[in-house]
């Protein structure tokens, strides 16, 4: 029980480091020193506040945002915080479909104000 402990990401470099985020311990290879995760949780980390995983992306621009960053439209739409307020003057954005737009549109009035 007294062997090192293997990276969990690549199984063949000496971990040195735990991810803050999944607590994977990793080798240097695979971690992201600056945000303190490892190469999975960097690719899924929200792309506004580099704190906490992603759970979806922009409907808009694509940025990848968590729960606290992203404003959730509906249960599927979400838009990242800069998206969320240039659309305060430019409603609806053309890539959304009329029927959701109006719902989104309701919406973002109240989350908006
Ligand atoms: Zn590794
Ligand atoms: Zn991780
Ligand atoms: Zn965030
Ligand atoms: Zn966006």
């Amino acid at each position: 029980m007294s062997e090192p402990r293997l990276c969990e990401v690549c199984r063949r470099r000496p971990a040195r480091h735990r991810c803050r985020l999944c607590g994977r311990v990793v080798c240097s290879e695979d971690y992201d020193e600056a945000r303190g995760v490892c190469r999975f949780c960097a690719e899924t980390l929200c792309q506004v506040c580099s704190e906490r995983l992603a759970v979806a992306s922009c409907e808009v621009c694509g940025r990848l945002v968590c729960d606290e960053c992203g404003v959730q439209l509906t249960p599927v739409i979400w838009l990242c915080p800069s998206c969320a307020a240039r659309f305060r003057g430019e409603w609806p954005p053309r890539s959304l479909v009329l029927s959701e737009a109006r719902e989104l549109a309701s919406r973002l009035s109240r989350v908006l104000r």
